[in-house]
């Protein structure tokens, strides 16, 4: 009985499996011609200053329309693009399209050039030529250095921290500002900023979500933003969802912030809007 029920159990095992393979070789095949099928978008999520809810920069995020398949979450599909190795020709193009963008945007109600963000995966980093890709990107689309900012997670940085600090280096000397994303999840904690030149860290949207009930994670929050500023870096909370939550992160010093309840990742027409009419910054805290 048990060993019938095992080798059922063997077999629905092994067609899900199939299932899941198929799956992601079908995506990977979809995800080939996407970009220029027009399937791929881009959306830019507003990034604010905590001291005068000035709208300063955006992150911008990669969607996936499929014509059958619908909306894939970038969750799946970067991943899908990072094992297959189409980042590497993806990341380019968003990269540049990101570049001419952020050419269009309007000063910000402060009268200051506002930047873009740019996420890049830890293959663009090992394999390619992030630092060709990128002052090719500021050269076409004539893009100030300084206004260029890349998203690198911290486990692309670990590992291999001679390569990384050698990098970082190279991307300074572009004049391009680097943050660490998703900071507090990989185990590198803070020491590791000590030897990795970076201008700032985004702490986790998980940090966060449970600021308010867990006193854990206040704390850390705390503790990086304390430890950022003793090493002069920048620090960005990312997922702020509540006026609380933004009203925490301001008052331990929190530079910058992003999150649902400040804004939505909005296509590129609707960031120019934002910025032509928005004077005055966060949409919360005025509502
Ligand atoms: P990430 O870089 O940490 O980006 C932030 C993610 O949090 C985005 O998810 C954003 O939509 C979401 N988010 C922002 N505010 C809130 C909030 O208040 N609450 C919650 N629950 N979520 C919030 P998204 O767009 O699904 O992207 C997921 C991840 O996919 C990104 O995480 C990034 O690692 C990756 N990704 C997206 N676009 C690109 C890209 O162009 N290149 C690369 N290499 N990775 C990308
Ligand atoms: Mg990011
Ligand atoms: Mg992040
Ligand atoms: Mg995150």
């Amino acid at each position: 009985q048990a060993k019938l029920a095992g080798k059922n159990c063997f077999r629905y095992y092994n067609r899900a499996m199939d299932h899941a393979v198929e799956r992601r070789l079908y995506l990977e095949q979809e995800l080939r011609g996407a970009w220029d099928r027009g399937e791929l978008r881009l959306v830019y999520q507003p990034i604010f200053r905590t001291r005068d809810h000035m709208l300063v920069g955006a992150e911008v995020l990669l969607r996936w329309n499929h014509p059958t398949l619908g909306s894939i979450p970038p969750s799946v599909f970067i991943d899908v693009a990072e094992q297959s190795g189409l980042i590497q020709a993806l990341g380019p193009k968003v990269l540049h399209a990101a570049c001419e963008q952020a050419m269009q945007w309007p000063r910000n109600a402060a009268g200051e050039e506002v930047f873009i963000s740019v996420n890049v995966s830890p293959r663009q980093l090992r394999n390619g030529d992030l630092v060709g890709e990128v002052e090719t990107s500021l050269h076409t689309s004539g893009l100030a250095a300084s206004r260029l900012h890349l998203e690198l997670t911290e486990t692309a940085v670990i590992g291999d921290e001679i390569l990384a600090v050698t990098l970082l280096e190279k991307l300074h000397r572009a004049g391009v500002r680097v943050w660490l994303d998703d900071f507090g999840t990989g185990f590198s904690g803070l020491s590791h900023l000590r030897q990795v030149p970076v201008d700032g860290v985004k702490i986790d949207r998980s940090f966060v979500a449970d600021m308010e009930r867990d006193p854990d994670d206040l704390a850390l929050t705390t503790a990086i933003i304390a430890m950022a500023h003793a090493l002069g870096i920048t620090v960005v909370a990312e997922g702020v969802e509540q006026r609380a939550q933004f009203e925490l992160l301001s008052q331990r010093g929190c530079d910058l912030v992003q999150g649902y309840w400040l804004g939505r990742p909005l296509n590129a027409d609707a960031l120019v809007q934002l910025l032509e009419h928005d004077t005055a910054g966060v949409p919360g805290i005025l509502a």
